[in-house]
C-alpha cells in the first residue's frame, strides 16, 4: 500500500482479514475478523458467541468503560472488549475509516504487543478508496489535562495529526524520552508500528495475582529488570518505549470518532491521559467541529483545505 490513502475520500480495507493470537490478560486463544464497511461506517467491534451476534460497540471514546492497564470499551449490557488500543492504532494509523472488527473473545489478540502484526495484515490485503469525502474532527481550541506531574493536550493544527510525546520513567532503562512526528500511514508504518508494550518485572507478580496479565510474555512484551532488559533480543530500536507510548496515543485518539486534525503532546501520559483529554475536548463543543474534504471527482486531489460542513454535537 502506498501514501495516497491520506487523501480526501473515506478508506476501508480491500477484503476480509482473520488474525489469530492470545489475549494479554486472559491468556485465552482470541480470533479477529476485519471485514470491510461502508462510508461513514467508522470503526466498530463486533462481538460474537458461538456465531450468534452479542454486542456491537462503536470504537469511541464515550464507550470507553475501563483503562487501568489497557483501553477496554463496552456497551450498557456489561459486553466489554479490552486492549483495543494496538489494533485501532493500526487502523488509525493507516487511515482506515471504516471497518467492522468481528471478535470472538473480549480481549482483542496482544499478537508481538506491537501493532505491526495487524499492519502487515492490513497491507497484505490493501486499502480501498470509497466515492464518500473522509470526515475529520478539526481541534479548535486548546484543551489541557494536568494529573500530578503528567499532562496532555490537544490544540489547533495546519492539517493531519502531529505527536509530540516525552516520557520519564524513575528507571534508568528508560529514562527520559521524546518524539515528535507529523503522523502519515508512511510514518506509522516505519516508526511507530513496530514498537513493543513494556512493563516492569516488578509489576508482573502483583498482576498475575489479581488475574490479570495472564498471556504476558517475552514474546509479547519487553520485560524490565531492575538494571536490564529481560528478553533475550533486547530492544528493536533504542527509543522502542517512547514509540510505544505514540502508538498508544494514535489508538487512544482513534476513539475520537473520526482521524483528527490537532496536535497532541503529553508528558508523561498514558491510556488514562489521552482519553481524558479527548473526553474533554469533546465536551466543550466549541472546542471541535467535524469537517470534510470537498467531494472529489478524481483521488489525489491533494492538499485541499477542509471545509467546515457541521458544528460540533454529533
Ligand atoms: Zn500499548
Amino acid at each position: 500500500m502506498s501514501n495516497r490513502f491520506i487523501g480526501a475520500r473515506q478508506t476501508t480495507i480491500a477484503r476480509d482479514i482473520e488474525v489469530h493470537g492470545t489475549g494479554v490478560h486472559s491468556g485465552a486463544p482470541v480470533s479477529v475478523i476485519l471485514h470491510p464497511a461502508a462510508a461513514d461506517t467508522g470503526l466498530r467491534f463486533i462481538v460474537t458467541k458461538r456465531g450468534r451476534i452479542t454486542a456491537e460497540i462503536p470504537a469511541k471514546v464515550c464507550n470507553v468503560k475501563n483503562l487501568t492497564l489497557c483501553t477496554v470499551i463496552g456497551n450498557d449490557e456489561g459486553v466489554t472488549v479490552s486492549t483495543v488500543e494496538h489494533l485501532l492504532a493500526a487502523l488509525r494509523g493507516l487511515h482506515i475509516d471504516n471497518c467492522v472488527i468481528e471478535i470472538d473473545s473480549k480481549e482483542v489478540p496482544i499478537m508481538d504487543g506491537s501493532s505491526k502484526p495487524f499492519v502487515d495484515a492490513i497491507d497484505e490485503v490493501g486499502v480501498r478508496e470509497l466515492a464518500a469525502p473522509r470526515r475529520f474532527l478539526k481541534v479548535l481550541k486548546t484543551v489541557r489535562v494536568e494529573e500530578g506531574d503528567c499532562w496532555g493536550e490537544l490544540g489547533p493544527h495546519s492539517s493531519g495529526l502531529h505527536l509530540d510525546v516525552e516520557i520519564d520513567f524513575p528507571s534508568p532503562i528508560i529514562g527520559r524520552q521524546r518524539m515528535a512526528f507529523e503522523m502519515s500511514p508512511g510514518v506509522f508504518r516505519n516508526e511507530v508500528a513496530h514498537a513493543r508494550t513494556f512493563g516492569f518485572m516488578s509489576d508482573v507478580e502483583r498482576l498475575w495475582k489479581a488475574g490479570l496479565a495472564l498471556g504476558a510474555n517475552l514474546t509479547n512484551t519487553v520485560a524490565i529488570g531492575d538494571d536490564r532488559i529481560m528478553n533475550r533480543e533486547g530492544l528493536r530500536d533504542p527509543q522502542e518505549f517512547v514509540r510505544h507510548k505514540m502508538l498508544d496515543a494514535v489508538g487512544d485518539l482513534g476513539l475520537a470518532g473520526h482521524p483528527i486534525i490537532g496536535a497532541y503532546r503529553s508528558l508523561r501520559g498514558g491510556h488514562r491521559l489521552n482519553s481524558l483529554v479527548l473526553q474533554k475536548l469533546l465536551e466543550d463543543t466549541t472546542a471541535w467541529a467535524i469537517v470534510q474534504a470537498p467531494r472529489v471527482r478524481e483521488p489525489r486531489t491533494l492538499p485541499f483545505e477542509p471545509a467546515v460542513v457541521a458544528a460540533a454535537g454529533e
